[in-house]
């Protein structure tokens, strides 16, 4: 027996972790920095901590008043309604129950590029085929209602990712409502926010007010540090938002999951500190590091480095673990996320010695192979 036909579905690949890394190299994971997938280097909340304990002995329902509660307190905080808010495992989750609500086999869904790889695998998962926008790293990434109307050809879904990962750069508010107005009716855009926190510009949350084709994405993974829970929501308009009821998988979000980021949403110092943190090191990587980078408003910057594979291994090996951004389509570039202060320097100086490494080898290589064609050519230079 065989699945169907799934050749046009790659696997995710996800930044390296600690656990797995240590293990290939024959080292203790406690001596490795991850720095490749922009968790939260603070940890979860302690309140979400607390909460997790506690509701270990109640894992034996089902998590019904525990979900309402969650979508209840998210419509308060952002004043939607409960129906606009529709929990999910991670905000992969949400990306799966939009593509279920909205695409019919083949429908087409423009994705950026490069991009996060999810966009494509949950239309691939649902029937539907891929076409992407360019942002363009000699327009370092500009994020603009051009560079997606330029691509655009009246896809279902048109994913919106700001901050953007990895690139880290935003589309201004007038952009998002200029693409809002311009595209035809059948069309939802989806702006993903799982950075919104880290970012000095608004949600776009508020503009479902207005617009009936606008969902947001927002994640418990990143600033509230809450990745191994699973646990995210997209925000919807109200329209139709009764959809989730025909498309969500039961009790969407666990009772753990749920009661944990109840209690995170409580903690506002937690987050507030989080993103102290990844403002300081955001500009303590690109004043320090000895490559180029991008301005980001995440937890992470972009840097090119060459060959990435190479600096990502050897960095690797030295302690700290970075994104090798080949899958993205960027082989020069990797991402760092941010760490605490001390990650994030050790990291800086760790890279920097790599990169010096790195650079005095390909000087040597060089110099071997012009000697090499000196000597086979039999010419002799001055
Ligand atoms: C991390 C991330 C997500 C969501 O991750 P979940 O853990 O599934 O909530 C979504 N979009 C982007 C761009 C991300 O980087």
């Amino acid at each position: 027996m065989q699945p169907r036909d799934l050749s046009a579905n790659s696997p995710y690949v996800p930044g390296r972790g600690s656990e797995e890394v240590a293990r290939e190299l024959g080292m203790d994971p406690a001596d490795l920095v991850k720095l490749s997938s922009n968790e939260n280097p603070h940890g979860p909340s302690p309140a979400a901590v607390a909460a997790i304990r506690e509701t270990a002995s109640d894992v034996d329902v089902y998590p019904t008043t525990a979900h309402a509660d969650l979508t209840e307190k998210l419509a308060d905080e952002w004043d939607l309604e409960p129906e606009q808010v529709w929990l999910s495992p991670g905000a992969d989750g949400a990306l799966d129950y939009l593509s279920r609500a909205m695409l019919d086999p083949g429908d087409r869904v423009l994705c950026p590029t490069p991009g996060f790889s999810y966009y494509p695998m949950t239309a691939r998962y649902h029937h539907g085929t891929v076409a992407e926008y360019d942002l363009s790293k000699a327009d370092d990434f500009a994020q603009t209602a051009e560079v997606v109307l330029e691509a655009y050809d009246g896809e279902r879904i048109v994913y919106l990712t700001t901050p953007h990962n990895p690139a880290g750069t935003e589309f201004a508010r007038e952009e998002i409502t200029t693409l809002a107005e311009s595209v035809e009716d059948h069309t939802l855009l989806v702006v993903d926010e799982a950075y919104g926190e880290y970012s000095e510009r608004p949600s776009s949350i508020d503009l479902l007010a207005e617009y009936d084709n606008v969902a947001v994405t927002r994640t418990f993974s990143k600033a509230f540090g809450l990745a191994g829970l699973r646990v995210g929501w997209a925000a919807v308009p109200e329209s139709w938002a009764d959809a989730y009821a025909r498309v969500n998988t039961p009790f969407a979000t666990n009772e753990v999951a749920c009661r944990a980021a109840l209690a995170a949403l409580d903690d506002d110092d937690h987050v507030e500190q989080t993103v102290e943190t990844a403002r300081w090191a955001r500009e303590f990587i690109r004043a320090e590091l000895d490559a180029p980078t991008w301005e980001s408003a995440g937890n992470f910057v972009l840097a090119e480095v060459g060959d990435a594979e190479a600096v990502a291994e050897a960095s690797q090996r030295a302690g700290v673990i970075v994104r090798d951004c080949s899958s993205f389509g960027l082989p020069q570039c990797i991402r760092i996320s941010c760490g605490t202060r001390a990650e994030t320097r050790y990291a800086v100086e760790t890279l920097n010695e790599v990169l010096a490494d790195l650079d005095a080898a390909t000087l040597t290589e060089t110099d071997d192979e012009s000697a090499e064609t000196e000597s086979e050519s039999g010419v002799v230079s001055e």
